[in-house]
């Protein structure tokens, strides 16, 4: 459930008509709602109602802006990040260090070390190498890292390719048939207090099944490595839940999750973690747009619209579906290809979509675009960054600038010896 509707015919975010943010702050907009944040961090802490013991850290690169962290931070979730300039973010939201999980494969060394300065709570590594480098940095530091050995399970998570991370081939964690071995040639290095497992198999996930399986292959690792006298407090189950981003599109609920996680994990006697993004932010967000022109096709006619892929990169990168609708539908539907200015055919939204009937000058929307929306954006075709809104109730505000094209090369130079 969302904070976008339509009132009086005109699809407003929470109390405030869309058409006034486009006014003031122009489009393309990422509109993100409070509301909606709160909403979905509230569920999914309920779904887990069962679990006595846990931590909830919202996957900063699912939505990585300043005032989306804020709201979430004032939910009690944690942070699940990626690079040390997510890390920043969340703690200049005032998320606090301990409830900070550091995953990724490719941590320098100066990342490790900014971590360590910062006091994270977990670092999740994911290989040998990177344990025993880990290791070396905070015994030279005189600290103990807290770290779990990420494993990679050999689940196909049923998604798209490009967003699944727990097949065999895939570059995240240690294969999980190798991991007793790891954990033990790791858990005797000095510097680094190796205390759990993760797992996370892939995103956008519509099926618990393959979840429930990485899950038990997890719970038989942590009786295996407690057999061989390791103490496993605390196991890191990912994310990945989807979001439906198709009308009536049904997908596992949080509650559904919840019983599940609750089921598989009854006897672990340990901390749980969750790193939900998606599942947070998606239907939190949309990316408002207005028509350019509609221009005729051999077929169908092109709806050209202000956003493009360097805004909103899903569509080119995944072959994703949004959901797309005017703000102020008349009553009329036409079929049409939905598609930004880029001079790429890949700046396509849709094909032959049935949509609200548009033309030049009307706004319309993206749904489901409060998660990996503006965080990939790009300056492609020297466009600028995508700026982003918060609402509340009946105001908003900009919590991202944005960045025209003339600031991007105000960064450039063009050295004196071009002449
Ligand atoms: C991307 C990612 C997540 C979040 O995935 P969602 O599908 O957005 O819930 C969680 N954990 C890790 C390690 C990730 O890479």
């Amino acid at each position: 459930m969302d904070h976008f509707t339509l009132k009086d015919g005109v699809l407003h975010a929470e109390d405030v008509p869309l058409p006034l943010i486009a006014e003031a702050v122009g489009t393309p907009v990422y509109v993100y709602s409070r509301a909606t944040l709160e909403r979905h961090a509230r569920v999914f802490r309920e779904a887990l109602g069962n679990v006595p013991d846990k931590l909830i850290a919202f996957a900063v690169k699912a939505n990585p802006n300043l005032a989306v962290l804020k709201v979430l931070q004032g939910q009690g979730l944690g942070a699940d990040v990626v690079s040390v300039g997510e890390m920043r973010r969340a703690l200049a939201a005032g998320i606090a260090p301990e409830k900070i999980v550091f995953s990724g494969v490719g941590k320098t060394a100066a990342e490790m070390r900014a971590a360590l300065e910062a006091g994270i709570g977990q670092f999740n590594i994911e290989s040998e190498e990177e344990g025993a480098e880990l290791a070396a940095i905070a015994a030279g530091m005189g600290l103990t890292a807290q770290c779990a050995l990420r494993v990679n399970p050999d689940v196909d998570a049923g998604t798209h390719d490009k967003i699944s991370t727990g097949k065999a081939d895939n570059k995240f964690g240690v294969p999980i048939s190798a991991a007793g071995q790891i954990f033990a040639t790791l858990a005797r290095l000095p510097g680094i207090h190796l205390r759990g497992v993760a797992v996370h198999i892939g995103s956008q996930l519509n099926d618990l099944a393959p979840l429930e399986t990485a899950f038990g292959k997890l719970g038989a690792l942590v009786t295996a490595l407690r057999g061989a006298g390791h103490a496993i407090t605390h196991v890191d189950l990912g994310g990945g839940l989807g979001v439906p981003y198709r009308r009536g599109e049904q997908l596992p609920q949080p509650a559904e999750y919840g019983a599940m996680v609750a089921r598989v994990t009854k006897d672990w006697g340990a901390r749980l973690i969750f790193e939900p993004g998606r599942v947070i932010a998606g239907n939190a967000g949309v990316l408002l747009t207005r028509v350019i022109r509609v221009k005729r096709g051999i077929r169908d006619p092109f709806v050209i619209v202000d956003a493009a892929m360097n805004d909103l990169a899903r569509p080119a990168l995944y072959g994703a579906y949004h959901h797309f609708e005017a703000v102020a539908p008349r009553g009329g539907k036409m079929v049409a290809n939905i598609v930004g200015p880029i001079c790429e055919t890949g700046d396509t939204f849709a094909m032959g979509r049935e949509c609200d009937a548009l033309d030049a000058g009307d706004l319309a929307v993206f749904r489901t675009a409060g998660a990996y929306g503006a965080t990939m954006a790009s300056s492609y075709n020297s466009r600028g960054f995508v700026a982003e809104v918060l609402v509340d109730g009946d105001r908003f505000a900009v919590v991202a600038d944005r960045i025209e094209a003339g600031a991007i090369m105000a960064a450039e130079r063009v050295p004196e010896w071009l002449g």
